[in-house]
């Protein structure tokens, strides 16, 4: 049969070249290390990269190299970004809150020639720069600052090398499949893996994060990335708004909620995306500042539940829908996203709240699935069997960088390590990491239902819900708990809080309040660090006997 369509590869440059000609004077804000907002667009964004492009051919790069980023949510990040993967190169992102060893362990890992990096890192630079031999060059993301060359004699300074570099260079042309860019996991047991995303990947995920159903972004957006490039390639925002050409706002190093805020209502922010610890500092300061977060018009929360509180505070309060969805680094993250179908327009107050509560459904591209343990027969899809989930489709990660055994199941299957029901339509909850499920006398508690239910406490302002060991019950639910500033809340007073909401002996045995929760580099409560610190209280103390 004769007849056919044109062949285009799906590149990360075609994604660029798209922002420059159709939205070039759409701005691009950028908050500096040095506190500076600078204001750009697509167009200079696509010159600076192209002069970056043009550097990388005196650098003696092959085809498929490493370069990695060190460096907060900034313009010279995201040019860099994109003159990497257009390139040919591979972007390695890496999350600067890792210890100095994990730091070397990837970048080892990774063989990464260069190190781009924002001056705020130079003193991790300096604490691996011997111990990282593959890397050839570091370049600090900024203008020349002659402190930094006392301390790092062989540095580059971004603005230097593309300063007199040609705005021409035609981007080089090859198979979709071509790896474009390369995160780690957090790790939080053994070594991180990094997942090498392809180019092809990135697109089709950019496309499925636009859609109506995910995101809804367009070119009347004005989107904030809070979420790092360094974690998950900051939910995909940097590719969606230039494939969209919507305005970005990126937060640099202030992450506070009084910072975001005054970027919320300086520049007219329609949507920010964020983990949950984000939104509680940023509810604070709105709260405090009496500001009503007019321009946003929706928020997305990921990378951990979110919990109930936080979706009513912003309708109720900030006329804002939260969008809820739920991912990983190795779903490049997109698995869900909770947006609700026309037929939910009958639904009551109460049943709405309910399902927007859930983390939602996949867009087209993936699928999902729950099982029992290693089986690879589907749970059925009824809302209320868990089972362990599972994914599948063309940007969820295969075989894990540098290691040649597949990370899925016999039959093709991504195991998420999470525990999840999925629903009819679609609407998946997580109901815990498998790793931090409690188990209470043989009865499984999930401590993301503790959480939710303590952080619905005026106040308590973070909670995480950890298993203690119990001698009799092997082991009890507690809750280790950050209260609102000045309450004088009681322990006593946050048990009862539990009562009628779940049943009696899911209720935690104790809890215990702390100034801070311990958060890692992508701003998510680290529970092996509470489980070390408090798994031993009931064991320890006089009063176990419970429930
Ligand atoms: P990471 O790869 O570091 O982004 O971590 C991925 C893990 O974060 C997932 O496997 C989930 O356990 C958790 N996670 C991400 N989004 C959500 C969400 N919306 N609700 C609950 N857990 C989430």
């Amino acid at each position: 049969m004769f007849g056919k369509m044109m062949h285009q590869s799906l590149l990360i440059s075609n994604l660029i070249e798209h922002a420059a000609k159709y939205h070039a004077d759409t701005s691009i804000i950028s908050r500096e290390v040095n506190g500076q907002i600078t204001t750009s667009n697509w167009l200079q964004v696509q010159q600076n990269c192209k002069r970056l492009a043009n550097a990388f051919t005196t650098f003696d790069l092959e085809a498929g190299d490493r370069l990695a980023t060190i460096a907060w949510n900034n313009h010279r990040h995201l040019e860099t970004w994109y003159a990497v993967s257009g390139s040919g190169y591979v972007c390695h992102t890496i999350n600067p809150r890792l210890f100095p060893e994990q730091l070397i362990f990837i970048i080892n890992d990774a063989q990464d020639k260069a190190i781009f990096f924002d001056s705020t890192f130079l003193p991790l630079i300096l604490a691996i720069q011997g111990k990282v031999p593959t890397v050839e060059r570091f370049i600090c993301l900024s203008s020349r600052d002659d402190k930094i060359v006392e301390a790092l004699p062989d540095v580059l300074f971004y603005d230097e090398l593309i300063q007199h570099q040609s705005t021409e260079f035609n981007w080089p042309q090859f198979s979709e499949e071509t790896p474009s860019s390369l995160c780690y996991t957090s790790g939080t047991t053994g070594n991180p893996k990094g997942v090498l995303y392809s180019h092809r990947s990135t697109l089709l995920h950019t496309m499925a994060t636009c859609f109506p159903d995910s995101l809804s972004l367009s070119a009347n957006d004005i989107v904030m990335p809070v979420v790092p490039m360094f974690h998950v390639n900051a939910w995909s925002v940097p590719y969606a708004t230039a494939m969209v050409g919507s305005t970005i706002v990126l937060p640099g190093p202030n992450l506070d909620g009084d910072s975001l805020v005054d970027l919320i209502d300086n520049y007219k922010v329609t949507i920010a995306l964020g983990v949950p610890t984000i939104w509680q500092g940023l509810l604070v300061a709105a709260k405090k500042r009496g500001t009503t977060l007019d321009s946003m018009t929706r928020n997305v929360v990921g990378g951990a539940a979110c919990p109930p509180s936080i979706i009513r505070d912003f309708k109720n309060n900030y006329n804002c829908d939260t969008i809820h969805a739920w991912g990983m680094s190795e779903t490049s993250p997109l698995g869900t996203a909770n947006q609700p179908k026309a037929k939910h327009a009958a639904l009551s107050e109460e049943e709405f709240e309910k399902l927007r509560l859930t983390q939602g459904r996949p867009p087209f591209g993936v699928e999902l699935r729950i099982v029992d343990g290693s089986s690879t027969t589907a749970l059925p899809n009824d809302g209320h069997t868990q089972g362990n989930l599972q994914i599948r489709g063309p940007w969820i990660v295969d075989h894990y960088f540098n290691q040649e055994k597949s990370a899925l199941t016999a039959d093709g299957w991504f195991d998420t390590g999470d525990i999840a029901t999925i629903d009819a339509d679609g609407y998946m909850t997580i109901c815990d990491r498998a790793k931090d499920l409690i188990k209470s006398g043989g009865e499984w508690i999930s401590s993301v239902e503790l959480e939710n239910i303590a952080v619905g406490h005026p106040e308590v302002r973070m909670a995480a819900a950890i298993a203690a060991r119990h001698p009799k019950w092997d082991e009890r639910p507690i809750l280790i708990a950050v209260k609102q500033e000045n309450s004088a809340v009681t322990e006593d007073e946050i048990r009862s809080y539990f009562k009628d909401k779940i049943a009696s002996w899911q209720i935690p045995d104790a809890v215990i309040f702390v100034d801070a929760l311990p958060v890692n580099g992508t701003g998510k409560i680290v529970k092996a660090e509470l489980r070390t610190q408090f798994g031993d209280v009931l064991i320890n103390s006089k009063t176990v006997e419970s429930v």
